[in-house]
């Protein structure tokens, strides 16, 4: 089974009911269970051309069987199921956005499919709740995860919310 980083992100239709269901809807993915979740971040929009809402940010890790391109498909799914809806703008607010962040030490680079995620190490958010989860991560290039966070800004995330750490999700 491949380790594989999901970040998860929701700012509109009630973000923590969208990030609990997301939970749940990962959880019920085939071929895959979930093995740890970070803490819930709030987070100040990252990119966005209008003014939007904050942000609910979080990272699952889950072990899967699947290939990258079949969890693209199911998290495209989910998204689909949380009613996301893509608008003319990038990065405008969503229900639910749900990106592959590292697939065990997959590389992959096509019009479908960036793997590591394209812009993983520009986001706190997204690399605060990894190292989480594994503080000894690095990237298929070899790089590490710790060493990338100490050049991010962390004033635009706080802790949040911590789900308790029971087999409810496992
Ligand atoms: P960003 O990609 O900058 O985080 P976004 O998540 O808002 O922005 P989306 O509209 O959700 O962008 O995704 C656009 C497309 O990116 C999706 O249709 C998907 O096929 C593709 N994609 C490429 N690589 C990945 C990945 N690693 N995880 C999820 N989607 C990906
Ligand atoms: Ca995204
Ligand atoms: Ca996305």
């Amino acid at each position: 089974m491949k380790n594989v980083y999901l970040s998860i992100g929701s700012n509109i239709n009630n973000p923590i009911k969208q990030i609990i269901n997301a939970i749940i809807n990962i959880k019920n993915i085939p071929y895959s269970k979930i093995i740890d979740i970070s803490t819930i971040y709030y987070s100040k929009p990252y990119k966005s051309i209008k003014k939007q809402k904050n942000y609910l940010n979080a990272v699952i890790l889950i072990k899967t069987k699947l290939n990258p391109y079949k969890i693209l498909h199911y998290i495209n799914k989910i998204e689909e199921k949380q009613g996301r809806i893509r608008t003319k703008f990038k990065w405008d607010s969503r229900s639910i956005d749900i990106d592959i962040i590292l697939f065990e030490n997959f590389t992959i680079n096509n019009k479908k499919l960036t793997i590591p995620h394209y812009d993983m190490k520009n986001r706190s958010f997204v690399i605060t709740p990894i190292l989480e989860i594994n503080s000894n991560i690095k990237t298929p290039e070899g790089e590490s995860i710790y060493l990338i966070s100490k050049k991010l800004s962390k004033k635009n995330i706080y802790p949040y919310f911590c789900l308790l750490k029971n087999n409810y999700f496992k």
